[in-house]
């Protein structure tokens, strides 16, 4: 296989969308060509990043609120609401 082939599987790849014969083909060559390796390693942690925000988007209100909660309470200043009088 050649790096333009490994390329353009890549993003399937990384969904594993691959067949099993582009699979096999694919390992073989990231086996082989470093670049490829670290290429679809990157394309991996790029699609766990996206998949992590996906999550905390997802995630409940009070578990945001209390992640918010958290990073808040870290700071001295207290946070004033323009709704309070
Ligand atoms: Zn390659």
């Amino acid at each position: 296989m050649k790096c333009d082939k490994a390329r353009e599987l890549m993003s399937a790849a990384v969904d594993s969308e691959l067949t099993s014969r582009e699979n096999q083909a694919f390992t073989l060559h990231l086996q082989e060509c470093s670049d490829c390796r670290e290429e679809f390693e990157e394309a991996k942690k790029t699609k766990q990043i996206i998949q992590e925000k996906i999550v905390r988007f997802k995630a409940p209100q009070s578990l945001i609120n209390s992640i918010m909660g958290l990073s808040l309470s870290s700071k001295k200043e207290p946070s004033t609401s323009p709704l309070t009088d």
